[in-house]
């Protein structure tokens, strides 16, 4: 049986990696994006990966997306929540709006994908949620206090969700990625990138498909006694 993975964020970057590591497995995999439609069609060109535009942010364009990815592909067992941004700043010069548009997708997009997918895995007894944290959420970052807070509460969504969804089948876990080479990570001034590369023990940036390969074992048959778990992948950076 193929089972159908929807990427939330999943047409470049992290996201990309794990919708091509996937595919590569077998899972009918559909990427999400929010409005990125020149590389979500040469993503899909390149990899015949089908992308849908949704906010991940907006409760009800979840429901209705996932919906339509379950008419046009059958149910969905697996979701990864990768989606994110940062909108950086000290908390003395954080507009208010910045901390909400940060919780909003990268913490309530977790909750709005899984209200969307979660009760049919419940149903049919086998699901995979893998949400994508950070390192910041779990050591806090200068200048960072929506995005760690955001992370951070990733960690307490996983743990909950995986308790309600345990007997049922449906693992949830987190994966914690360090410093990885995408779009994200080449914002950060190149000094800045400098003195984080210094404190990784690895000696290196990661890069995306190290990252894939976990989820792609997170999301496997192998892993249904793994749940409620976060995996940190970042060279060392911090061992938690
Ligand atoms: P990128 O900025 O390279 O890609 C972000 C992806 O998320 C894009 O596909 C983008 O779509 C999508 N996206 C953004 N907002 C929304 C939204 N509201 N609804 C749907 N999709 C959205 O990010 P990365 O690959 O670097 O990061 C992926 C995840 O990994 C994030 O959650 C990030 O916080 C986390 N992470 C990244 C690290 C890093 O070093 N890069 C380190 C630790 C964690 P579009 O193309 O349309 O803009």
């Amino acid at each position: 049986m193929t089972r159908v993975a929807i990427v939330t964020g999943g047409t470049r970057g992290i996201g990309g990696a794990i919708s091509v590591a996937l595919k590569d497995l077998g899972y009918t995999v559909i990427a999400n994006y929010a409005g990125n439609a020149e590389k979500a069609k040469a993503f899909t060109d390149a990899t015949g990966i089908p992308a849908y535009a949704w906010d991940v942010g907006d409760h009800q364009a979840c429901l209705d997306g996932c919906a339509q990815v379950a008419a046009d592909h059958g149910p969905i067992d697996v979701v990864v929540n990768n989606a994110g941004i940062t909108r950086d700043g000290v908390l003395h010069r954080m507009s208010f709006e910045d901390w909400n548009e940060v919780m909003r997708i990268n913490l309530g997009g977790c909750f709005n994908m899984a209200k969307a997918t979660f009760p049919g895995m419940r149903e049919r007894k086998w699901g995979r949620i893998v949400n994508i944290g950070s390192i910041n959420g779990q050591s806090g970052q200068y200048g960072q206090v929506n995005y760690a807070a955001a992370k951070s509460g990733i960690h307490g969504f996983t743990k909950a969700l995986a308790q309600e969804g345990a007997k049922f089948g449906v693992t949830v876990n987190t994966i914690a990625p360090g410093y990885i080479d995408t779009d994200m990570v080449a914002a950060v001034p190149p000094a800045v990138l400098e003195k984080i590369v210094a404190k990784i023990p690895v000696g290196r940036l990661g890069h995306a498909e190290e990252i894939a390969r976990g989820v792609a074992f997170l999301c496997s048959e192998d892993a249904g006694f793994v749940t409620g778990s976060t995996m940190s992948i970042n060279g060392g950076q911090h061992m938690y």
